[in-house]
């Protein structure tokens, strides 16, 4: 059997590739022979990573201005690589944000402000993305939900409330493009070291040791750990699913779901 895994010749587009898991993943679509555009803000941050991925793995690469709450911005930065390859094979909805305050403290703009990033603008990728992928008839959706996706947490509900609406949204447009061959799912990531939870772990004194301890499998997840996913859900070898989301989280969610004393 050919190997499924092979992204040759793809064109795999990852929104905030230009750092933690958006670049794991970008990487990882790398190693299977993908061109990789980074799409994201910070254009210093973005040209390190362009430059990291072309020289380790010699496939085509480019940076993108994007802005994924910025409609205008989305719209030309997908014709603007439409331009250059032509086509679009792979989205990976992973730009994110997270303000965590207590749920009485949240100003109401504050909503505004992680839904258009976490949410809309991953729902208007996906628009921005469709015609190409509906063209070529075949097309792979990664969106990039959390923990949050299934449960609540008490210091971040604007960003849970992203998330579950994520995993809601791959659930309708896998229905809604199944027959024009776009594949829609969801990883979803367990505690993983980036700037992200550096963040949080400063905010949060004791969140280290207590997410090492209460993860079955005993540590922080590394962005690299979302490779085989990434690779799985980008590539032939998940065709025939779609509205399926994929834990990677060393075990956490089954955690919750299990009395599990004495400890695994
Ligand atoms: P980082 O802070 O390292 O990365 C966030 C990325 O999103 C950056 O590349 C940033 O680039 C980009 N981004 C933020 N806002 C925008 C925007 N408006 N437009 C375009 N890009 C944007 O965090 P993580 O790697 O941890 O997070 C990546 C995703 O994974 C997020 O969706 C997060 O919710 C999710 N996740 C993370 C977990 C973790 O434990 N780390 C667990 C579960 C989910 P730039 O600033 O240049 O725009």
């Amino acid at each position: 059997m050919s190997d499924l895994f092979n992204l040759d010749g793809r064109v795999s587009v990852i929104t905030g590739g230009n750092s933690g898991i958006g670049k794991g993943i970008a990487d990882a679509l790398a190693t299977k022979g993908s061109t990789i555009i980074v799409a994201a803000r910070d254009e210093a941050k973005t040209a390190a990573a362009v430059d990291d991925i072309a020289s380790r793995f010699g496939v085509p690469v480019s940076g993108v201005s994007f802005d994924v709450s910025d409609k205008t911005s989305i719209d030309d930065g997908i014709a603007k690589i439409m331009e250059q390859y032509g086509r679009i094979d792979v989205l990976v909805n992973n730009a994110g944000m997270n303000i965590r305050k207590m749920p009485q403290e949240y100003k109401p703009e504050e909503w505004d402000i992680v839904m258009n990033t976490n949410l809309k603008g991953a729902f208007l990728c996906c628009q921005a993305v469709y015609p190409a992928m509906k063209q070529q008839g075949k097309g792979k959706i990664i969106n990039i939900g959390s923990m949050t996706s299934l449960f609540g947490i008490g210091k971040a509900l604007l960003y849970a409330c992203s998330k579950m609406g994520l995993l809601s949204m791959t659930y309708s447009l896998a229905l809604a493009w199944a027959r024009e061959g776009i594949n829609v799912n969801c990883i979803l990531p367990g505690w993983i070291v980036t700037p992200l939870t550096t963040a949080a772990q400063r905010d949060l004194p004791g969140l280290r040791e207590f997410v090492e301890e209460r993860t079955p499998l005993g540590r922080w997840g590394q962005p690299n750990d979302l490779a085989g996913a990434a690779m799985f859900l980008a590539s032939d070898a998940s065709d025939f699913i779609t509205g399926e989301s994929l834990r990677v989280d060393g075990g956490w969610a089954q955690h919750t779901n299990t009395v599990s004393f004495p400890r695994p």
